[in-house]
């Protein structure tokens, strides 16, 4: 089976769109999302309804959670604590209950999928180093899990011939054939943090198991333009341009 994997959209409905279009282009078959739909962005509605409308898998983010009303805010920056309000005035309550009923966790024949880490995946904690892949790679059901949440995209995982010894890979091409675990960051649609501000996503195949970390250019002066007319703070705006 070809997956088509992908999160962070962030209500970024070009750089989705550009995205969609590389996984039809490579002949996908199933598309799956690691969550935070909505968000940062000024297109929350459109992104919503063209992950229905793919028949998109769809693990809840933070965001998504905040959106609904399940997280407090507390722990969001002021900017992002603005557009969580600004997202939920423009949701209708069939939108609200769409993101509300989203899992957790999903999990398909070939790997897993959740926000911020398989561990406790409530907590969406932050994996961003080998240290914190830890509990994860020891407790997860399935060998292979796509997250998001840092939209950096990295690959941590342990060998066959050193399965004690977590390690990472910054590499785009990987055959996890290799990898007796792995915890696959996809990185971020919507909003990438690794200074490319082009939008990241996954093809996996898991009849190679090889996973390869793909980018593509969007307009980013369209997603700016609509979130300056939306009233959202204008960070928001000029942190696409940066990838930061
Ligand atoms: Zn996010």
């Amino acid at each position: 089976m070809k997956y088509g994997i992908l999160g962070d959209i962030h209500a970024n409905l070009d750089a989705l769109e550009k995205a969609l279009a590389a996984f039809e282009a490579a002949r996908v078959q199933r598309i799956v999302s690691v969550g935070d739909v909505v968000g940062y962005g000024a297109a929350p509605r459109e992104c919503i309804a063209r992950l229905r409308e793919i028949g998109a898998s769809v693990v809840k983010g933070n965001h998504d959670a905040a959106c609904v009303g399940e997280l407090d805010l507390a722990g969001f920056n002021p900017y992002a604590r603005q557009a969580v309000l600004w997202t939920r005035s423009q949701l209708s309550p069939e939108e609200q209950r769409w993101l509300a009923d989203l899992p957790l966790i999903e999990h398909t024949d070939d790997c897993m999928v959740a926000h911020g880490s398989p561990y406790e995946p409530w907590r969406f904690d932050y994996v961003q180093t080998v240290l914190d892949a830890d509990r994860s790679l020891d407790t997860m059901e399935q060998a292979i899990c796509f997250v998001g949440h840092t939209h950096v995209p990295v690959i941590l995982l342990r060998l066959h011939d050193d399965p004690l010894r977590t390690g990472y890979t910054l590499d785009t091409e990987v055959d996890l054939s290799e990898a007796r675990c792995a915890l696959v960051n996809v990185g971020s649609v919507g909003q990438p943090r690794d200074e490319d501000p082009r939008a990241a996503y996954v093809i996996f195949d898991s009849e190679s198991s090889v996973v390869s970390l793909r980018r593509v250019a969007y307009d980013i002066e369209l997603e700016a333009r609509r979130i300056r007319a939306a009233g959202l703070p204008d960070v928001l705006a000029e942190r696409l341009f940066l990838g930061v």
